[in-house]
């Protein structure tokens, strides 16, 4: 273990369970800890069927956060996309013109026919935002790629004009078959995440984009490495953290030599609740970049304490596990 997680205080730590809005990566609580140390709380929220191994890269994000801190910011605030589920076009137009973001990501693929469900979405997206907006989709890898290169040049022409696609498939081959194909910017999101070595999507030519989290990948200087190793367009998504962790992912997004690209750090609208009496929501479609992460409120603390003493104990369990693997 690291000498800067000597000084962590994982004994304090508060396992919490946060109900989320609707559905999303198969989950309907939130479940993670809240971590004390030298500079204030971190959080350590890996999915439940991350292994060991990987989840440690998740811990060793929130000891870099109550020990060390993070680089100067670069940029005082960072543009934000809101993101649009697999709802129908009536409700696709009412989340973007609520959010005043100028960037909306799109589901889709929620279903195998889900084309003209698709369609429709996207162009009520473009409608919504104007010409002068930006749609991108996400397809979180559920395509193959013929269906992809067909799905992708519809789609394109139904949202007036693609941003980008977001992992059309699953695997690095793929994307990059994919890519070959269409004139549509393709980013590569879970293949960064939990690819053995994030910089080998860069090396395949299978992306033009890539969506960094830095959770996943070890902590913001981690993270920033992978940024500049990876040489393309870089921009940074929540991993579906309370406010205290995605401070971290905010404060890469104000770290990057380069953002040209709106975020996808608007995600505390999925969970019902947050650690904070300040949450970290955008104002106008853009984040103001933290300089310290935000202290948990102890009235929300209880509030959102894990009520089942079995999950409870399999977080503990897990954090001694995983402690015992920090780089
Ligand atoms: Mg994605």
């Amino acid at each position: 273990m690291s000498d800067s997680a000597d000084a962590v205080d994982f004994e304090s730590a508060v396992v919490y369970a946060i109900p989320m809005r609707t559905r999303f990566r198969g989950i309907t609580v939130r479940e993670g800890m809240l971590i004390p140390g030298p500079l204030g709380w971190g959080e350590f929220c890996a999915f439940p069927e991350y292994d060991d191994r990987e989840a440690a890269a998740w811990l060793a994000t929130a000891v870099e956060q109550v020990t060390t801190g993070w680089p100067e910011p670069l940029r005082d605030r960072v543009p934000v996309n809101c993101i649009v589920p697999a709802v129908g076009p009536e409700r696709a137009r009412e989340i973007v013109a609520a959010s005043g973001c100028r960037t909306a990501k799109v589901k889709v693929a929620d279903h195998p026919d889900s084309l003209r469900e698709d369609l429709d979405r996207v162009a009520a997206v473009r409608d919504a935002l104007g010409p002068g907006g930006a749609v991108r989709v996400d397809a979180n890898g559920l395509w193959d790629v013929d269906t992809a290169v067909d799905r992708i040049e519809r789609i394109d022409r139904a949202a007036g004009g693609l941003e980008y696609v977001e992992q059309p498939c699953r695997t690095i081959e793929e994307l990059t078959a994919v890519r070959k194909r269409v004139r549509v910017r393709i980013a590569a999101d879970e293949s960064i995440r939990r690819a053995e070595d994030p910089l080998r999507v860069a090396v395949a030519g299978a992306a033009d984009v890539a969506v960094l989290k830095c959770t996943p990948l070890g902590g913001v200087r981690r993270a920033l490495e992978v940024a500049e190793a990876a040489g393309l367009p870089c921009l940074v998504s929540s991993a579906l953290e309370t406010s205290v962790g995605l401070a971290a992912q905010v404060a890469l997004a104000g770290a990057l030599p380069h953002l040209d690209f709106a975020c996808g750090l608007d995600t505390l609208s999925l969970l019902t609740g947050d650690a904070v009496t300040e949450p970290l929501r955008p104002v106008e479609g853009y984040l103001e970049v933290p300089r310290i992460a935000p202290t948990p409120d102890p009235d929300l603390l209880e509030r959102y304490r894990h009520p089942d003493p079995e999950r409870v104990q399999w977080w503990r369990q897990r954090l001694a596990r995983v402690r015992t693997l920090l780089p």
